[in-house]
């Protein structure tokens, strides 16, 4: 494990200084979705700190009650998430990166104020027009939900999400994560209050593409854990 994230590591700050970034500026996140809790404890053990997980079953399956969480640990969840599971998810996690629709954002903030607390949210945006993937299909619908962000005090915006083309040459897939940086550029000029920091794109078989395009945060699962049984 230790040598597989030295690796990544590496490979992140060699992503950086080939276009003149700061590592500092890219946050590894291990998706450990499909991997038992003792994987997730040898990559904690190994200095990972953030992790990934798309099932609000496999969340609450896998991870102890925050209280009982090691220091330091934080679990967000990137997959598509339904209506009816937001109560479940929302006192389990760290915050929701997969935030598609406005209705959902209604539900999240709704949820999370009568918790007592503010979800941290990326909004996921569909970049590669791939009809079986979630996010937001067009920069209308994104603004129109971000137009109703004073509605919503129990979300926090930090970000724009998205998933590149799977499979693909690399001019398609960097033309993906180029679109999420201009639209991210977009919002932050269109609305000069929120936080659009974090540029969340980028996976084991892309990630130095990505860094390449701007991305802030990287979500490796294969790369660190090895194959999974089963692919979502
Ligand atoms: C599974 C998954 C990843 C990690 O994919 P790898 O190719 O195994 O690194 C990243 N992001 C999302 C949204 C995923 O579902």
């Amino acid at each position: 494990m230790q040598e597989r994230i030295d690796r990544i590591r590496d490979e992140i700050a060699q992503a950086a200084a080939s276009c003149g970034r700061d590592v500092r500026e890219i946050t590894l996140m291990a998706v450990s979705k499909t991997h038992p809790w003792d994987a997730v404890m040898d990559g904690y053990a190994a200095g990972l700190r953030l992790f990934g997980e798309n099932r609000v079953q496999e969340v609450e399956a896998k991870f102890p009650p925050f209280e009982e969480r090691p220091d330091g640990m934080q679990v967000r969840l990137i997959g598509h998430l339904q209506s009816n599971k937001v109560k479940k998810i929302v006192p389990l996690v760290d915050g929701i990166d997969s935030l598609d629709s406005l209705k959902l954002a209604h539900l999240i903030s709704d949820c999370s104020m009568r918790n007592g607390t503010r979800m941290p949210v990326l909004l996921e945006y569909n970049t590669s027009a791939e009809d079986a993937k979630s996010g937001f299909e067009s920069e209308h619908d994104l603004f129109d939900m971000l137009d109703h962000i004073e509605e919503l005090p129990g979300i926090v915006v930090r970000g724009l999400m998205t998933v590149g083309p799977l499979g693909g040459d690399e001019r398609t897939i960097r033309n993906a994560f180029s679109l999420l940086r201009t639209v991210r550029d977009r919002c932050k000029a269109r609305y000069p209050s929120l936080d659009f920091s974090t540029l969340s794109m980028g996976m084991s078989g892309d990630f130095a593409w990505a860094i390449r395009e701007g991305s802030t945060l990287v979500r490796i699962g294969t790369r660190l854990f090895g194959a999974r049984d089963y692919t979502t």
